[in-house]
């Protein structure tokens, strides 16, 4: 998987980042239905404004 670089927040220009994880009832689901199909997510948040300045599935292998 790629590695996405953010320089800064589009929102409030601060550079200051943090990752937060997402699971259980907050997974995103591929078409496909089934319980063992979704992924974690991974958002990347700005400390400053608290925006979620990107957000990526973890599996990302689910979804091709
Ligand atoms: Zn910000």
């Amino acid at each position: 998987m790629k590695e996405i670089k953010i320089e800064e927040c589009p929102y409030c220009g601060a550079k200051d980042f943090t990752t937060g994880h997402q699971y259980a009832q907050g997974c995103v689901y591929p078409e496909l239905w089934g319980l063992r199909l979704g992924s974690p997510i991974e958002h990347t948040i700005c400390k400053e404004c608290g925006s979620i300045v990107h957000s990526r599935v973890i599996k990302l292998e689910k979804f091709k």
